[in-house]
């Protein structure tokens, strides 16, 4: 795709003007990728969680290494493989009787996240609703 330079600084102007891309107080990251990812596109790099830095977390400079370290190489991807939804929030798998046979219906990630549940400001940690993974991992009954 040719962009202009033009272009680029308007889509630029504009983020810094849409208050949707404004962090709610204690809003932390992941939840912050997620909410803004319901507007936005994921651009195949790290924008989102570069943008979340500049604004309440300028020193923490080797944050987007930090997340390519945990598989994490563009704003979804931070998503599903940084972070998860922390497993209190994932369906429990059960067990359904169809005609005779037992079919188990594996445990289901949420559909939408919670409010987040706060960070201290100046934090890129995730909250509660998160676990943080070092390799992506299966839910296991
Ligand atoms: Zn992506
Ligand atoms: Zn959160």
């Amino acid at each position: 795709m040719d962009r202009s330079i033009t272009d680029e600084a308007e889509e630029y102007l504009r983020k810094l003007l849409d208050a949707w891309l404004v962090p709610l107080a204690n809003e932390c990251l992941p939840c912050y990728i997620d909410r803004v990812l319901e507007r936005y596109d994921c651009n195949g790099d790290l924008w989102i969680a570069g943008h979340y830095r500049d604004l309440v977390a300028p020193r923490a400079i080797r944050l987007e290494e930090r997340l390519e370290s945990g598989g994490g190489y563009c704003d979804c991807e931070v998503l599903c493989n940084a972070v998860q939804p922390a497993w209190h929030l994932w369906s429990t798998s059960r067990e359904i009787d169809v005609d005779g046979r037992t079919i188990v219906l594996e445990a289901e990630p949420p559909e939408s996240m919670p409010p987040c549940a706060g960070v201290r400001r100046g934090s890129t940690q995730p909250c509660v609703h998160w676990h943080r993974m070092r390799r992506p991992r299966i839910p296991y009954r």
